[in-house]
């Protein structure tokens, strides 16, 4: 199975940032957007487990003794790329999330899990392959969410799968931080 560790966001904070989304939809020529169910702050991906070592990821999980701490999303940015570019909204991102992230992918190395070795660039995607027909810096700023914050207080553990050629993740266990 294919799993991925991410931290969910809360129903209205998809909301906003789908509205956000919509906006630069409408200025791209082409471009693909997951849909807001799909937004997420990925943790650590894990690639291909074989069904046996789940208990080994939930037990990493567990061991994390990170507390419950805020995050804040601000603006979009994105990635260049030649086949078009990869458009996230910024996590500003405390230090509380990056002792998270090192202490989770500490746990699952330790388990024998072998994980990207990039720096940990906290984003949320919003499109990738993405055209814009007048540049990006016209359209960043008007379509700019407002800043907002919000409490993490958990980590989950995805499943992802193409499903008739659609990315769909199953959420397949939870962690509690500071539980
Ligand atoms: P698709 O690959 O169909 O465009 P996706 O990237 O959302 O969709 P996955 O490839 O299963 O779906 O990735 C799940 C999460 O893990 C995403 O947040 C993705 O950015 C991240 N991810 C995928 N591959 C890697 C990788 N090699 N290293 C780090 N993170 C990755
Ligand atoms: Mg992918």
């Amino acid at each position: 199975m294919r799993l991925f560790i991410a931290i969910e966001l809360p129903a209205d904070v998809k909301d906003q940032t789908e509205r956000a989304a919509g906006d630069l939809k409408q200025r791209v020529e082409a471009g693909r957007f997951p849909g807001k169910q799909n937004y997420h702050i990925t943790l650590a991906f894990l690639g291909e487990v074989p069904r046996q070592r789940l208990d080994s990821v939930k037990s990493a999980m567990d061991s994390c003794r990170a507390e419950p701490f805020t995050l804040t999303l601000g603006g979009l940015g994105r990635f260049r790329r030649r086949e078009g570019d990869v458009v996230w909204r910024k996590v500003e991102a405390p230090d509380a999330l990056f002792s998270l992230q090192k202490d989770l992918s500490d746990s699952l190395i330790q388990r024998g899990f072998e994980l990207e070795s990039r720096k940990f660039t906290p984003h949320i995607t919003l499109a990738r392959g993405a055209v814009f027909k007048n540049g990006f810096g016209t359209v960043a700023p008007g379509s700019a969410p407002d800043d907002v914050s919000f409490t993490v207080s958990r980590m989950t553990l995805m499943e992802s799968r193409l499903t008739g050629g659609k990315r769909v993740y199953t959420p397949m266990y939870t962690t509690v931080l500071g539980a």
